[in-house]
Parts: structure tokens; sequence; C-alpha cells
């Protein structure tokens, strides 16, 4: 369970991103974020894996504040956290195995890491995750050698690979066309369900959030301008 109490952020620039904003995310509820460009979608995002400093208020995730934390316990937090991007943020001259294996390591992106040797059971929750993901028959390709659509999977299966209690999920599907976007979308909604991951998709697709999120919470001047299921929302406007 993640929990927001007041979070607010006024960036050096006197941009207030986010005002007073409070919510909690249940286990294995999928929440997507929505919202005009501005209204602090991604600082939301970035105050609850900490790559923002909120100017006052406090994150909880499973009870334990993750504000107010020393840059080592800081770290150490963060890998309770999954990420998924974008543009997916793979490692393009590892193989598909690799990438999944650094989810591991709880960063992302950092390839001398493979210096290092995985224990078995981390080889083999990384070939569950591939089967889990569809991508058995790729686990030695290239990442660049896949598709968006594959590559969105590796993000998938490396985040979970990383065994979070949160996932936050920046515009997963902004780089994909519409039938791999709902492929995706209903991939992650499947996996999240199934072992009572919560997740916030920041998604600016609207009705791709409402066919497939449990629960919308429309962000506005950094402020909740709605929360509700989408049936709600499509009432509301
Ligand atoms: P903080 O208060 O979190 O330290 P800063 O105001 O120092 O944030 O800005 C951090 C970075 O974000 C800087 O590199 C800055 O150029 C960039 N930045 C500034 N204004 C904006 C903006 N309106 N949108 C996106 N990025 C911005
Ligand atoms: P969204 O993701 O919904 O587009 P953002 O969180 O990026 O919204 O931005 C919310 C507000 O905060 C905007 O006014 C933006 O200009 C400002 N902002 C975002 N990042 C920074 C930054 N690093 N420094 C200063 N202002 C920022």
């Amino acid at each position: 369970m993640l929990e927001l109490h007041d979070l607010t952020k006024t960036y050096r620039t006197g941009d207030r991103a986010l005002s007073a904003v409070s919510l909690s995310v249940p286990r294995g509820q999928l929440v997507g974020l929505i919202g005009p460009s501005g209204a602090g979608k991604s600082t939301l995002i970035r105050c609850i894996n900490r790559l923002v400093e909120p100017t006052s208020g406090r994150v909880l995730l499973g009870g334990r504040e993750l504000t107010g934390l020393g840059a080592r316990e800081l770290r150490a937090q963060r890998r309770r956290i999954g990420m998924i991007f974008q543009e997916y943020a793979l490692v393009e001259r590892l193989s598909v195995m690799e990438n999944v294996l650094s989810g591991r390591l709880g960063y992302v992106g950092f390839w001398t890491s493979f210096t290092r040797r995985f224990p078995p059971e981390d080889i083999r929750r990384a070939y569950r995750l591939l089967d889990r993901v569809g991508l058995m028959d790729h686990a030695d390709k290239r990442a660049d050698a896949l598709s968006g659509g594959q590559r969105q999977r590796v993000g998938i299966a490396r985040a979970l690979a990383q065994e979070p209690e949160l996932l936050l999920v920046d515009e997963p599907t902004a780089s994909l066309d519409p039938r791999t976007s709902r492929q995706i979308m209903r991939l992650l909604v499947e996996i999240c369900t199934e072992v009572g991951l919560p997740a916030i998709v920041n998604i600016h697709d609207v009705p791709l959030a409402q066919q497939f999120m449990q629960r919308i919470i429309g962000l506005r001047a950094g402020r909740v301008v709605f929360d509700g299921t989408p049936a709600q929302l499509t009432e509301s406007v």
C-alpha cells in the first residue's frame, strides 16, 4: 500500500507542481494518472521514487517513510519501487536476459554490472518472467533486435525481477501503435492483479486509461481534480 499525505512540490523556479496531494493505493490496484501537460504527473511520480525532493508532505510505502531519508537508506528503499519507462531504457547492447537480470540490481542501464554474477535463483526467476511476458524465445537476443512492444515487455520483466512493492509506469505506450499499446496494457493489468502489485501509470491516452485502469486520478495544476472509476470519469465530462 502506497500513501501520500499532503504532498507538495514547489520547484526553485517558483513553479508549484503539486499542492497538498493526498491519496492511497492499495495492493493490486492499477491507477491511471491523467491530466494536461504541466499538471504535475511527472512530478508526482518523481516525488514517489524520490528523483525529486518533495517540498513538504509524506510518502509511505508499506507503512514505511520514503521521505526524509539519507542517501544510503534512500537507495535501499528505491529498490522497492519498479520503474517502467516510455522509451524502455533498455541497455541496447545487452541481451534480453541480461536486461531483465539488471532489475535485480535495483537500477537501470548500468551495463558494467555484468561483471557481477547472479545467483541461480535470480536466473530462474528471470526466465520465469521472460516466459510470463512471452519472450522466452528471445532471451539471448540483443535488446536492439526487438520491436517496441517486445522491448516494453522486457521493461516489464526487468521491473518485476526487482520484486517491487510498487510499480511506477511512465507513459508506457507512448511510443507504441494502438494495438501493441492495448497488448502491453493488458499484460500490465494481468500481472499486477496476479501478484497483488499496486501500480501508478502516467498515461496521456485517456480512452486507454479508461479501458484498462481500475481507478483514474486526474491532476490539474498540481491538484487532484478527479478520483474515481473509468465509468465515473465518463459521467463527469
Ligand atoms: P529542484 O527544485 O528540484 O532542484 P530546479 O528548479 O533546480 O529543481 O530544476 C531542476 C532541473 O529542471 C534544472 O536542470 C532545470 O533546468 C530543469 N527545469 C527547470 N524548469 C523546468 C520546467 N518548467 N520544466 C521542466 N524542467 C525544468
Ligand atoms: P506533467 O508531467 O503533468 O506534464 P510536470 O510534473 O512535468 O507535469 O510539471 C508540473 C509543473 O512543474 C509545470 O508547471 C512544470 O513547468 C513545472 N516543472 C516540472 N519540472 C520542473 C523543474 N525541474 N523545475 C522547475 N519547474 C518544473
